[in-house]
């Protein structure tokens, strides 16, 4: 299985995943012709992904949708609720559905078993996933308040784990770019995740097993990568001597602006 991060943050997020002749794009968050860009950068042809999975229906996620699904031709698997707070209208007429899927129920598209659950956020049915392919099985959660029970439960065993880091509370704080009524809706318990959240999940939760932890969906406004990446390097060397030795290069950061390198698992 391999895994390209092509966009990850507030302005738009998508990743590709790879199993033998699988394709999977999850979430369109960013613009149709700047995603298909992406894709090539990547060095994958976009028309052969077979499958597209929206995890809930915020604009970073799903904004390009109608019109990534459109020129790929992709079946699109999402839950009923997201696609009907998409507010998408008769545009969606237009795409292929895969079989619809809920934060419930898990489902396959290929190669690929997922494995959905529901998390803390403020959307219809937002959830994050693991999903197994080659005896490969990876965790992703983005845009969630915190690292509940249950995300710990489902990312036993994982051998990658693609994980929220968005915001340095200090630095959310003091920034000037938001109102306090969009900085209390983050810190909430249906927002984002802290650095010092996914600190939390690392020393507390985290089994030990995966060797890619890619840090994702970081604030531009909020957060720094070195200040993220570094809360989650202390957080595994607190977890010595189990695996300080290689926490530095367990640890990888997904970029808003370009598609991080393949992840081969
Ligand atoms: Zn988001
Ligand atoms: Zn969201």
């Amino acid at each position: 299985m391999r895994i390209c991060i092509l966009g990850s943050g507030s302005s738009g997020n998508a990743t590709l995943i790879v199993a033998g002749e699988t394709r999977v794009l999850i979430d369109c968050g960013l613009s149709g012709k700047e995603t298909m860009r992406r894709i090539q950068e990547a060095g994958e042809d976009p028309h052969k992904i077979n499958a597209i999975v929206i995890t809930h229906e915020h604009g970073d996620h799903a904004s390009g949708l109608h019109v990534i699904a459109k020129t790929i031709g992709a079946a699109v698997f999402i839950s009923t609720a997201t696609l009907n707070a998409c507010k998408l209208g008769d545009k969606v007429n237009k795409v292929k559905r895969g079989d619809a899927i809920s934060s419930a129920q898990d489902f396959e598209v290929g190669d690929f078993k997922f494995h959905p659950f529901t998390i803390p956020h403020d959307a219809a049915d937002p959830f994050a996933f693991t999903v197994e392919a080659d005896g490969i099985k990876i965790g992703m959660a983005v845009d969630l308040g915190y690292y509940h029970g249950l995300a710990a439960e489902r990312f036993r065993e994982c051998d990658a784990l693609i994980l929220e880091s968005n915001y340095e509370t200090d630095m959310l704080r003091a920034c000037t770019y938001y109102p306090w009524s969009l900085k209390q809706r983050i810190m909430g318990r249906h927002g984002h995740t802290s650095n010092d959240e996914l600190a939390r999940f690392l020393r507390d939760d985290f089994d030990g097993r995966a060797h890619h932890i890619v840090l994702a969906h970081l604030s531009q406004n909020s957060n720094h990568p070195e200040v993220a990446r570094l809360a989650a390097i202390q957080a595994l060397q607190e977890r010595a001597p189990l695996f300080s030795s290689n926490a530095e290069s367990r640890v990888k950061i997904a970029n808003y602006a370009a598609p991080t390198p393949w992840i081969e698992l």
